[in-house]
């Protein structure tokens, strides 16, 4: 694989892959149900709206497992770290992960399209608030100071993606967009190679197996991220 050594920016979408090597469990590794309930039931507005304290518990379990000793950020966040300080140019991540991984690594340019476990907002206000410990109906919000207007920041099944404007802006401008970590079949993120090879990037996908997108993509490095990511970021830094 040969790498321009006139690379401006970097736009580098990562998934569920590059964190499952850091002790994080998805709701997928058990069969799509979190005890026993339809990932529908606790990840939709409906949902929500139905049992809200069903969802809380759900995004409290997670958000607390998020901080638990045992998940850390691992080589492949670290080496995006530091590709995005010695890089002479700019590197962005879109992340489709709800985890802070890349933050804990030292990342410091990264959209969440999906929301943060770590973070909540007012219903009311869409105001955005830190949140580490639980959540629940009787959270006061300091902006309506209400209980019952607040929710996990997280883009559920059916809702718009966050910072689709400045999503679709880095995409225009960049020219080597890497897939890392993700199988390319959830929308709108699926879509983000063709639109970075419209606008002329070089465009490299990097997964434990190959996607059904892969064809899509100039290069492909098929393997685990830990060992695959390190070795990429050299290859740019040292071209
Ligand atoms: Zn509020």
């Amino acid at each position: 694989m040969i790498i321009p050594n006139n690379i401006q920016n970097i736009v580098i979408l990562t998934g569920a892959g590059i964190s499952a090597e850091s002790g994080i469990k998805t709701f997928r590794d058990q069969n799509g149900l979190w005890e026993n309930h339809d990932i529908m039931e606790v990840a939709s507005l409906d949902g929500f709206k139905k049992n809200p304290n069903l969802v809380f518990d759900f995004y409290n379990a997670r958000r607390s497992q998020l901080q638990s000793e045992n998940v850390a950020p691992n080589e492949a966040h670290k080496a995006l770290a530091t590709l995005e300080s010695k890089f002479k140019g700019t590197v962005t991540i879109i992340t489709q992960n709800v985890d802070d991984l890349h933050e804990r690594a030292g990342s410091h340019n990264v959209i969440h399209m999906h929301g943060e476990l770590l973070k909540m907002h007012c219903l009311k206000s869409l105001k955005v608030y830190s949140i580490k410990g639980k959540l629940t109906q009787s959270t006061i919000c300091s902006c309506c100071r209400q209980a019952g207007n607040l929710r996990p920041h997280i883009v559920w099944f059916g809702e718009v993606p966050y910072q689709i404007d400045k999503i679709d802006e880095v995409l225009k401008s960049c020219d080597l967009f890497i897939s890392i970590g993700t199988s390319g079949e959830v929308y709108p993120a699926a879509a983000f190679v063709s639109e970075a090879k419209n606008h002329g990037a070089i465009t490299i996908e990097q997964n434990i197996t190959p996607t059904k997108q892969s064809r899509q993509f100039d290069s492909q490095l098929t393997g685990p991220s830990t060992t695959e990511v390190p070795r990429l970021v050299k290859m740019i830094l040292n071209p």
